[in-house]
Formats: structure tokens, sequence, C-alpha cells
């Protein structure tokens, strides 16, 4: 019988780089794009017997900016993916599209393609923190590009949103959460801005201002609240959804399920090895050229490790994780491997204990790291 698997495949180009990124991304020009879709195409050829025992259930095309390749690219690329590997009838097909890169016609390609969810970069609805964040697009984009997917037939959109941006307060992040409404995205992802070495904020971190810790928690608090009162589900710690608009992919992750991971740096999780691409331009065009067999690095995790990966990324889903589960894939309990933490963040009131489930509490929620740290 055939088992589910994940498929993700990244896009690294962007117009340029916002100012709080440091994912593998970059300006392109038309010719690396060609070459990379080419290399794309070629890595499919390799990995897609890896992959007979498997039907694709999930598809996300991520970066990046996929929105930046060009119709006939796209085409390209989803062709190779459907005459390569089985695909589910009700597979969960994703591609990300950043505001400003988007028309209309991508949009019907994408759905002609079999592309069903759009996840969009929108990040905040204020212009002036838009700006201060490096962002290509506006208001203004943002509502052509959204209309333009309504319009071309597309009911499952993501929006993606990032809080305490410099000089941002908690009303005008409430003001966004809940301008947000008005669009009803059927899922909303709420991340906090993470300030990364290498990047143009953290270089000039000193001289603009940040929400402070409390406020950082207000906004997080606002949104939960927002997105409740509207019907949204929170499902993960940054994740919302109308009910059954879980994003299936995301959901791989945190379950430690299978998928594969294609292009430049991309990791995959198959046969319980952590695989990882190379993560430059040039190093992975070449990689793809030599037929190098799946991955270029691999690491098979222990069975130590796979049962704390299980435990710290399961518990970033508000169900938590449940022991009948981990019995079935370790043939014991997380009682008997993890007694000791468990109980430790029972008692200090960070987990909550239903029955064969554990799951953070809403304290835990607020200090999820040191919880999951202790699974390590
Ligand atoms: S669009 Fe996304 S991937 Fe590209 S630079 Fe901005 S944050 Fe990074």
């Amino acid at each position: 019988m055939l088992k589910p698997l994940g498929l993700y495949i990244h896009i690294p180009f962007c117009v340029r780089k916002c100012f709080y990124c440091d994912f593998n991304s970059f300006p392109c020009d038309g010719d690396m794009q060609e070459r990379y879709i080419a290399s794309l195409l070629r890595e499919i050829d390799t990995i897609k017997d890896y992959a007979k025992e498997y039907y694709l259930d999930t598809i996300f095309i991520g970066g990046g900016t996929p929105s930046l390749l060009s119709e006939e690219q796209i085409q390209k690329l989803c062709n190779k993916i459907k005459v390569s590997f089985y695909i589910d009838d009700d597979v969960e097909w994703t591609i990300e599209c950043n505001p400003g890169t988007v028309t209309l016609n991508k949009f019907r390609k994408y759905k002609e393609l079999g592309i069903n969810r759009v996840s969009m970069g929108v990040q905040s609805l204020d212009e002036a923190e838009l700006k201060a964040i490096g962002r290509i697009h506006g208001l203004k984009e943002f509502m052509e590009s959204y209309a333009a997917a309504k319009l071309a037939g597309f009911e499952n959109i993501n929006f993606d949103l990032i809080f305490s941006l410099p000089s941002q307060s908690v009303e005008s992040f409430g003001d966004t959460a809940e301008k947000i409404m008005l669009y009803k995205p059927t899922h909303i992802s709420a991340y906090s801005l993470q300030l990364e070495e290498g990047t143009t904020l953290y270089e000039m971190q000193d001289s603009l201002e940040f929400p402070t810790e409390e406020e950082n928690r207000e906004m997080y608090e606002k949104a939960k609240s927002v997105f409740e009162e509207n019907g949204y589900i929170q499902y993960e710690i940054s994740n919302f959804a109308k009910p059954g608009f879980e994003s299936k992919h995301n959901l791989k992750y945190w379950s430690q399920d299978e998928y594969l991971g294609l292009g430049l740096g991309a990791s995959s999780y198959f046969e319980n090895c952590r695989y990882d691409n190379p993560d430059t331009f040039d190093e992975y065009i070449s990689f793809t050229e030599n037929k190098k067999v799946l991955h270029l690095e691999s690491t098979r995790l222990t069975r130590e490790e796979q049962m704390s990966e299980f435990m710290f990324m399961g518990l970033r889903k508000i169900k938590g994780v449940s022991d009948m589960v981990f019995k079935e894939r370790f043939n014991t309990s997380f009682f008997e491997v993890f007694g000791d933490v468990i109980n430790k963040h029972i008692n200090n009131g960070l987990l909550v204990r239903e029955d064969e489930i554990i799951c953070l509490s809403q304290k835990g929620l607020d200090l999820a790291n040191t919880v999951m740290c202790d699974f390590v």
C-alpha cells in the first residue's frame, strides 16, 4: 500500500532582500531562473524512484518568492511533478506569493495546474511598517493581489503576518489583525519578528525602537483574541485556521511525518533520515548536473533523537502529543522515556495531561521554548 508523503520545492528568488530576512533567498536574473528550473527538473528525475511507494498528499512550492517565476516556468515544474509522483486526488497544493509579483493570469495558471492553496506574505497592513521592514509592496499591491487570487477562484488563502516590528504599537498590530478579518482568509500565520544576525534590521537595531517583551506578549494575545472571536482555531503556537483549513503540509513537520525537500538548501525527512541539499546556487546546480543520489548530506536520526523530535515538534501543536501514537512508533510510552520532564512541567503548570495526551497549558504557550528544550 502506498504511504503518504509531503513535497517541498524551494524557489530562492526574491525581488530584493527584506530587512528582517535570513532565509536562503536572493535577487536573480532570467538566466538564473531558467538554470534553476532545469536543475529542479533534474533533481525530480533523480529522486522520483525513491518515492515509488509513496503518494503525495501535500505539495508546497515555497521560497523566496515562487510567484516571481513565469507562467511557463511554473507550468514546467508542476507538470514534471505530476508525471513523476503519484498524487492524491485530495492533495493540498500550496504556492507562496508575494504581493506585487503576481497577476491574475499567474493565479489562473496556478489554478489550471492544480494548485489549490495560496499563501500570501502580507506581514502588516500599515504602510509605514511595511516600509520599515523593506517589503517591496504596499497596501495597494496587497489588495490587487488578493482580488486577483479571489477572481481566479482561490478559496483557500493563508496570510502571513509578523508582529513586534520596529516602532509598531500594540494598537497598530491590533488594527492589522482586525482589518485582516475583512478579507476572510482561511488560515493565518502570525510570527513574532526575530532579529537574525546578518540582516539589515540586526545591523540597524541600535537606531530603531522595538516593542518591549510585554508589548510583544500583548500583540500575541491580541492576535489570538481577534482571530478566535472570528472563528479561527489556534492549532499551533503561531498558526490559526478556520475549521478544516489547517495546513496539512505544515502539520507534517510538527508530526514528524515524511517529506522530501527539493531545491537549494531544502531539507527532507525521509525513512528516518534527515537530508540537506547544498545551499548555494552554484553548488546546487552542479549537484543536480552530477546526478548525485538523493541528497548531498544525510543524517540517520537515532531512536533517541526521533523520540525527542516527536516531543518538541509535536508540542507546538495546540492539541499536543499522543502517547498512543508514540507507542505505535517507538514501542514504548513517552511517560517511560520522558516521565521526569513531563512531571516537572505538569507540576509547574506549563504542561497539561489529559489521559494519554499531553499539551502546553496557556502559560506553557508563552514559555514554549523552555519546555521544548527539556526534551532535547
Ligand atoms: S520575500 Fe520572503 S524570502 Fe524574500 S526576502 Fe522577503 S522575507 Fe525573505
